[in-house]
């Protein structure tokens, strides 16, 4: 397949591994984060630690789309679909994130909750048009790649008419994501998350541009390497910052110009922040409360804001004590650390979000096998 298998070559990752090894200097330890589960997939999938020297080491970071959002969220979706009635759509993967009282969409489903899988907002709005004595709500979750849809079709409803369709607005930014990671006391004070420097997101970055991730190299003099999914792209990019750690640098460096611009993609920028606004503050799992962090619709769009028409009020749950996400999604754990991996906790009977989505770190690791030979982490290392 032309444009991918170049991408997955093994020769040519082999002599990526070798120049990797060849540069890292024996006497010190690299830190990596990989922010976008993508990475973190495509680091599982194809062995990517495997060809790593041992003092180089990736950690996961929090941009999992599903692994972010908090019980509280999908409680409201719940809600929406048993008590108000409405038709609720959404993407696959939140169907099985395990929510409050034992629920999720997919059981709330079970329990007669009218809830639709779909692959596009686009379908959603067809069910809007095909139903017109229905209200048909979008549960619309996602980093900035899946946001310009959004905006589209809030438009669209609008110009159409489509007065039965909403969005419940689960939108979050990266850029807080990341500055929320590096201000934490585990990174900041404790030492305890140790971090030289960032894969930035691929997708995301193609909205947003390299731009908005230069605050992060000057004030905090950590290293970003955006790079694609595929897994020369992150060999790539991690050869990258190990040169910028040894030569004392901290800048943004771009590995995905196939498809990453320094000012991104204006127009979907634009088109977003008609639509939308920032929230003053949103509530991640793990990270917990960070502000400005998340989008909602604006008042100009307020008949299409699910949160206003149904007076939604949001109400904090906390995660199962049992189950580590929030520490995996803070980089402070691994997904081996959980008492619950791979026993009671499996993509087929998940205990926690981050075991839902093949982005997810605990999904990945499991469904990849990483497990089975993983030291757990070492605190400090
Ligand atoms: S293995 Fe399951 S319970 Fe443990 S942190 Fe991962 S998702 Fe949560």
């Amino acid at each position: 397949m032309k444009y991918v298998n170049e991408f997955r070559d093994g020769g040519v990752a082999q002599g990526l591994a070798r120049a990797i090894a060849s540069e890292v200097r024996p006497d010190r330890r690299y830190n990596f984060m990989e922010f976008c589960g993508g990475h973190t997939h495509a680091i599982s999938r194809y062995g990517v630690p495997d060809l790593l020297p041992p003092n180089v080491r990736m950690i996961h970071g929090p941009g999992c789309p599903v692994c972010v959002l908090p019980i509280g969220r999908i409680d409201l979706a719940i809600r929406l679909a048993l008590d108000n009635g409405v038709i609720l759509c959404t993407y696959a993967d939140t169907m099985r994130v395990p929510a409050s009282d034992g629920l999720s969409l997919m059981r709330a489903k079970a329990r007669g909750g009218d809830i639709r899988m779909v692959y596009a907002v686009t379908d959603a709005l067809k069910i809007a048009r095909d139903h017109p004595d229905r209200e048909v709500v979008f549960f619309a979750i996602g980093f900035e790649t899946t946001t310009p849809p959004t905006a589209v079709a809030i438009k669209l409803a609008r110009d159409q008419g489509l007065s039965n369709f909403s969005v419940l607005c689960c939108h979050v930014l990266t850029p807080s994501a990341i500055m929320n990671i590096l201000e934490s006391p585990e990174v900041r004070d404790l030492g305890t998350v140790p971090l030289d420097g960032f894969i930035g997101p691929a997708h995301v970055s193609t909205v947003i541009g390299s731009r908005p991730y230069a605050f992060f190299a000057e004030e905090y003099r950590k290293p970003v390497v955006i790079a694609g999914f595929e897994p020369l792209d992150v060999m790539q990019a991690i050869l990258m910052l190990v040169r910028q750690v040894n030569e004392g640098r901290a800048v943004v460096e771009n590995e995905f110009t196939r498809a990453v611009t320094e000012q991104g993609n204006e127009k979907a920028q634009d088109l977003v922040s008609e639509v939308f606004e920032s929230r003053r503050s949103f509530e991640w799992r793990g990270l917990g409360e960070v502000p400005y962090s998340a989008l909602r619709i604006r008042e100009g769009f307020a008949a299409f804001d699910a949160e206003r028409r149904y007076g939604l009020a949001y109400r904090p749950v906390p995660d199962n004590k049992a189950c580590d996400c929030g520490a995996i999604l803070r980089g402070v754990k691994g997904p081996t650390d959980c008492k619950l991996f791979g026993t009671v906790c499996t993509p087929e009977n998940p205990m926690g979000s981050c075991m839902v989505s093949s982005e997810g770190a605990c999904a990945a690791h499991y469904t990849y096998g990483r497990y089975k030979d993983a030291p757990a982490l070492e605190a400090g290392a």
